[in-house]
């Protein structure tokens, strides 16, 4: 065996002794082990150090200070764990160390996103040929988005956007929801939109956006609605406001970072009916399809549209008729995303996937049922995998939450959700069993009786 056998063996020793000992260890890493990271702060050595060493201690200083996110009882944000099937293909993908700005980089990191592309247009009743970018996540997805309506809607006007940049440019009008995620307004700043010009719509109880007060339209025009709202899991009515977009001469663009995966489940895609109606669309793989980070995914049905912001041409690149990776995305050089999107669905299948999300979508209403018996208010309907929860007054909730946190048996995130102090709970890990639930919930419920 050779150095590197040896070496990479290791790796995958450690790397499975740490996900073997997931499941029993506190979430948030201990005192000791945050205290142990000051360990790594030192000047950096004259002198090569060999990489077991090196391996060793990342493994001894490092590992005890992750939170254990990828584990069953993690419910903190919109995180989702990282399917065995997705490990293995990043572990064997990160040894291609492919580089996929074109299919002369990778012809198998090209092929794969394609592929994978195509399933999910398929899956989601996209059409065949939706322009897509594999991007870091759906920040950047929701910006690619956003860049291809800038340009297809200026384009229109005679105005090239790329070109000419937004100073003196016909003005676009941009509508969101009350409850528009912060990332959506960040792509929103970086494109030169400028946060303050967005028009927002008013919510309802639930945090969807009002289809009866959409503004009127004037002139060019993004809606941006929402498919998952990241603190109650809402969705907009898209199948009402999408064509009443449309009639009045729209781009809609929706924000499904994780909703997305809710068209998957038969008894969950009717949340997101008109889902296929939109102009483009910012999703995550990395969230709810449980693959590693990072990974999310531009769709933009015009596929010119995406190129037209994204596309660059040098003489040294190839240029040719294939769907060459970075003619849709921000980057050149980038890791092969679509080999773990590839890997998850082809591991899960139609049946696989639908049996995901409804399994966390049920777990989510199993903790509701439960904290709602004890008494707890439950602050949104939990149509999804997401589930609001107050105990009381803010401080209380406050505290139970730090409780929760501290206790260790699972792990929430807090929220203020329509004025109300909230602890939030997302289910959206593969690894979550019935059992994690109970035990969670017993938990909660026991850290939550004590807290008067
Ligand atoms: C998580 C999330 C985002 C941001 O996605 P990242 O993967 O963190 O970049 C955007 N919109 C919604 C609705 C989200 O839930």
């Amino acid at each position: 065996m050779t150095d590197q056998t040896d070496l990479l063996q290791n790796a995958a020793r450690r790397a499975t002794r740490y996900l073997d000992a997931l499941p029993q260890r506190a979430i948030w890493p201990s005192d000791a082990a945050l205290a142990a990271l000051e360990g790594f702060v030192e000047p950096l050595q004259r002198e090569p150090v060999p990489a077991e060493t090196v391996l060793a201690r990342l493994d001894q200083l490092g590992s005890p200070a992750t939170v254990a996110s990828a584990g069953p009882r993690y419910f903190g944000y919109v995180v989702g764990g990282a399917l065995p099937a997705t490990v293995a293909a990043n572990w064997l993908a990160t040894a291609w160390d492919q580089n996929v700005h074109h299919w002369a980089g990778s012809p198998v990191g090209a092929q794969l996103e394609e592929v994978a592309l195509g399933w999910i247009c398929d899956l989601a009743g996209l059409p065949a040929g939706t322009g897509g970018a594999f991007v870091t996540g759906a920040s950047i997805a929701n910006l690619c988005a956003l860049a291809a309506a800038r340009h297809a809607l200026l384009a229109r006007l005679g105005w090239d956007v790329e070109a000419r940049g937004l100073y003196g440019a016909p003005e676009i009008r941009i509508v969101a929801g009350e409850e528009v995620h912060s990332t959506l307004l960040k792509a929103i700043a970086l494109l030169g939109f400028g946060r303050e010009r967005v028009v927002r719509v008013p919510a309802d109880g639930q945090g969807r956006m009002r289809a009866d007060a959409l503004p009127a339209n004037s002139g060019p025009m993004i809606v941006c609605l929402q498919a998952g709202d990241v603190n109650a899991g809402a969705c907009d009515p898209l199948a009402e406001i999408i064509p009443a977009a449309h009639a009045a001469g729209a781009w809609v663009h929706v924000d499904a970072a994780f909703g997305f995966w809710a068209i998957a489940s038969p008894r969950h895609a009717p949340l997101v009916a008109g889902l296929g109606l939109a102009d483009s669309w910012a999703t995550d793989a990395h969230k709810w399809l449980n693959v590693p980070y990072d990974c999310g995914l531009a769709l933009v049905r015009d596929p010119l549209a995406l190129q037209g912001a994204m596309s660059i041409r040098a003489a040294y690149l190839p240029d040719d008729d294939r769907r060459e990776p970075s003619r849709f995305g921000p980057e050149l050089s980038r890791r092969a995303r679509g080999v773990e999107v590839w890997a998850a669905l082809k591991h899960l299948g139609r049946d696989g996937l639908a049996a995901l999300v409804e399994r966390c979508c049920e777990h989510a209403r199993r903790f509701a049922t439960g904290l709602a018996a004890a008494g707890h208010a439950i602050l949104n309907d939990v149509v999804l995998n997401q589930v609001l929860v107050s105990f009381g007054s803010p401080e209380r909730t406050r505290r139970v939450l730090a409780a929760v946190q501290a206790e260790g048996t699972c792990w929430c995130s807090g929220t203020v959700w329509r004025g109300q102090t909230a602890m939030r709970i997302s289910v959206t890990s593969w690894a979550t069993t019935k059992e994690d639930v109970d035990r969670s919930l017993a938990a909660i419920l026991r850290i939550a009786a004590e807290q008067v």
